[in-house]
């Protein structure tokens, strides 16, 4: 039996994560975390039997007459208490970066969907797994396929890594069409079914800059050598492309309860009911270059990417204020790059020495943008 945590379990990802973990019996969900969703997590709590629970937020924890840790370090109090063998981190945001350090030092394999962990701190986290040893498992569609692709092929037989992107809703348009997008435009993504912020992340492809960043730091290959292309009906998630021309793609219809399984049942698999791609009909794989001109914060975040020390952590953060701004009205769709930028252009980029290094760089970026808007 392998006891699990799921950190962010009310989220797209947790309750994917909850599905794929009933359907399997030999994992058992032992805690789960949110940030402020109390019956949600209760619900979660029941259907599961978890014992160990976490609210961020400690006025959600109080109506409730359950034990449940809260505050701002409930994730890692969570995680010592559980002393599960897996921890899945499905928080959104650098929120979640305390919580992938605490559960690596510790020595416990870390399912990672939270994307930005590795982008505000992956020096920091890479270390911490080690010194540890424990595993990293990529949750992301695109880096659990290239895991699968890279296979045990060594490394210097390895030319590039190829991370595919959708497109998102606004593939196509030129910069002057981004000005009028409405935040219901840009949350009807084409191909996937996700949380909020990354779904905005998709529409302005900082998605998939955050995701080169992840997979540099996954598996160690210069930006040089970490290609994008467009790929709009998502079927692909991944491709390595090898030294003597061969190229290796992961394929399926798009459903993260694949990588997630992946990710929590490794190194076995298990089955699980997702749609097969099938051939009783014709259907075509489309690929195309990438618009780095009309969708700027994709380059940014390779520029940000190739910087390192704390640009990546300026980057997240700045990017995360934006979306939120973004979200609530109280900025157009362009504005979102336009003070990524800014940002970038405004906090000095410091070594990525430690973790309260990471956290100055990232207030230092939130200031900015919070001060930016007003
Ligand atoms: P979501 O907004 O649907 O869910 C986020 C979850 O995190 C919720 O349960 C929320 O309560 C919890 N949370 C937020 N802040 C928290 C905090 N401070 N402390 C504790 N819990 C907190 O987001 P999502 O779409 O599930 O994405 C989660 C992560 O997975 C993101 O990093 C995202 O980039 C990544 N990811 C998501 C998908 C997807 O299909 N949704 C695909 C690939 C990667
Ligand atoms: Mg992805």
């Amino acid at each position: 039996m392998k006891r699990i945590a799921i950190l962010g379990a009310t989220g797209s990802i947790g309750t994917q994560a909850l599905e794929v973990a009933a359907a399997h019996d030999d994992l058992e969900v032992v805690a789960l975390a949110a940030r402020s969703d109390a019956d949600g997590l209760v619900a979660a709590a029941r259907a599961t039997g978890a014992a160990f629970l976490a609210l961020e937020d400690a006025s959600a924890a109080e109506r409730l007459d359950v034990t449940v840790r809260s505050g701002p370090d409930a994730l890692v109090r969570l995680i010592e208490d559980a002393q599960p063998d897996l921890v899945l981190n499905a928080v959104v945001g650098a929120a979640g970066l305390e919580a992938s350090l605490a559960t690596l030092e510790r020595g416990i394999d870390l399912a990672l969907a939270n994307k930005e962990s590795l982008v505000a701190g992956g020096d920091l986290v890479l270390a911490a797994a080690r010194t540890s040893g424990a595993a990293i498992l990529p949750v992301d569609s695109e880096h659990s396929a290239l895991l699968q692709c890279l296979g045990d092929t060594p490394r210097d037989q390895l030319a590039s890594l190829v991370i595919t992107a959708s497109g998102g809703p606004f593939r196509g348009r030129t910069r002057d069409e981004l000005a009028g997008i409405t935040v219901e435009q840009a949350l009807a993504h084409p191909t996937w079914a996700m949380g909020a912020k990354i779904t905005i992340d998709s529409a302005t492809l900082m998605n998939k800059g955050l995701e080169v960043i992840e997979a540099h730091m996954l598996f160690g290959l210069p930006y040089d050598r970490i290609e994008v292309v467009v790929h709009p009906q998502s079927i692909v998630h991944g491709m390595a492309r090898l030294r003597d021309g061969a190229l290796i793609a992961h394929l399926g219809h798009p459903d993260m309860r694949v990588p997630i399984s992946y990710a929590l049942t490794y190194p076995r698999r298990e089955t699980l009911d997702a749609r097969p791609l099938a051939w009783d009909a014709p259907f075509s794989l489309d690929f195309e270059p990438v618009d780095l001109a009309t969708f700027g914060c994709l380059r940014l975040a390779m520029e940000a990417g190739e910087a390192g020390g704390t640009a990546p952590a300026v980057l997240n953060a700045a990017n995360e204020e934006a979306v939120a701004a973004f979200l609530a009205g109280r900025i157009g769709f362009p504005e979102i790059e336009a003070l990524v930028a800014d940002a970038l252009g405004h906090v000095a980029v410091e070594p990525l020495a430690s973790l309260d290094v990471v956290r100055a760089a990232d207030a230092a970026a939130r200031a900015r943008v919070a001060e930016a808007i007003a």
